[in-house]
């Protein structure tokens, strides 16, 4: 059967074509893609004209799937092991790798020119993985090995929004046991923050959003409320100026506001001085949640044990050729997430 992937050949135009993918050269995999999250990321790469990747782009960037084969020098894994693929790697040598600081890595790797259209052009994957697709090619350091008894439609979402959300948590903000906590946005980063939280111990989870439904949903997740009250930490999923100007009103002395969300092109916000001082904020900027592929196995197994609750994110399944009904259902918010299962 030929290769597919969901392609972004010119600005807003999308579709699903055919397409032509390379054996991984040395330090690659070639992963068959079983299932991928529909991410507000690749809404964000259409609507941004690729967003600073080289057109034609091969959409999508949350997935899990089988190795197929593997390079030369790829020793610990082999074809038939089910594995996450992750946005965020390190390099190893950039200077926050040689810091020690992989998780701020500047020059994730990426495997270039192994992904053509049919033509033979070449294609550019979004965030260095294309999971819009039956197979792609990645670095082996993008790829990590989780249990195949977690269904590869749930095992997608610790690729971006759950590794995201628990990990601006866990890692960036380090929330304490008993701290209070707000999360403006409940779409499935959103709900992956509350659930980091309640992993975390927070006392109080408020769940924020303009859409109730959402904000409702996020009481089945561990959130404690839907109202706006003082926080130790407020989580921006949003990060449009209404939001992030509300973060800052939401915290409580010394409190922290972590700008998650990707604000579109130009977007600025007000802050009063004066308050920003009265308040000793704290501002931090969570990239993925800081998080590396080598979280992967230890967030699938708080799923298998039901620390995390994945199987309630997934809204929606659909094949490959759902794309463009998966982008709608997440405009209008019918749906946390819609898993394509290629
Ligand atoms: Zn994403
Ligand atoms: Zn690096």
């Amino acid at each position: 059967m030929a290769e597919r992937g969901v392609v972004l050949g010119a600005p807003g135009a999308v579709a699903l074509e055919e397409i032509r993918v390379d054996e991984p050269g040395p330090g690659e995999v070639l992963v068959r893609i079983e299932a991928t999250g529909v991410c507000h990321s690749d809404l964000h790469v259409i609507e941004e004209d690729g967003w600073g990747h080289d057109l034609p782009v091969l959409l999508g960037h949350e997935g899990a799937g089988t190795v197929e084969a593997v390079g030369d020098g790829v020793d610990e894994l082999a074809a038939g092991d089910r594995v996450v693929i992750g946005w965020k790697t390190a390099c190893g040598s950039c200077r926050n790798c040689l810091r020690g600081l992989p998780r701020q890595c500047t020059r994730p790797p990426a495997a270039p020119g192994r992904l053509h259209r049919h033509d033979g052009v070449e294609l550019t994957p979004v965030l260095r993985t294309g999971t819009f697709a039956t197979h792609t090619v990645v670095p082996q350091v993008a790829v990590a090995k989780v249990p195949r008894d977690l269904p590869a439609e749930q095992a997608c979402l610790i690729g971006c929004a759950v590794a995201t959300g628990v990990m601006s948590v866990l890692e960036t903000a380090k929330v304490w046991e008993g701290a209070r906590v707000s999360v403006i946005g409940c779409g499935a980063v959103g709900l992956s923050v509350v659930q980091g939280a309640r992993i975390a111990g927070a006392s109080e989870i408020r769940a924020l959003d303009l859409d109730a439904r959402k904000a409702e949903a996020a009481l089945a997740f561990g959130a404690t409320s839907t109202e706006p009250g003082p926080s130790d930490f407020v989580f921006d999923v949003v990060a449009r100026k209404q939001t992030f100007e509300q973060a800052f009103q939401l915290i409580a002395s010394g409190g922290t506001v972590v700008q998650i969300g990707l604000s579109p092109a130009g977007e600025t916000a007000e802050l009063s001085l004066p308050h920003l001082f009265a308040r000793r904020a704290r501002m931090l900027v969570s990239h993925g949640g800081d998080h590396v592929p080598a979280d992967f196995p230890q967030l699938a197994q708080w799923a298998l044990d039901g620390k995390l609750d994945l199987a309630s994110m997934v809204t929606h399944v659909a094949p490959l050729d759902g794309w463009s009904e998966a982008f709608d259902a997440m405009r209008d918010g019918s749906a946390i997430r819609t898993v394509l299962t290629p």
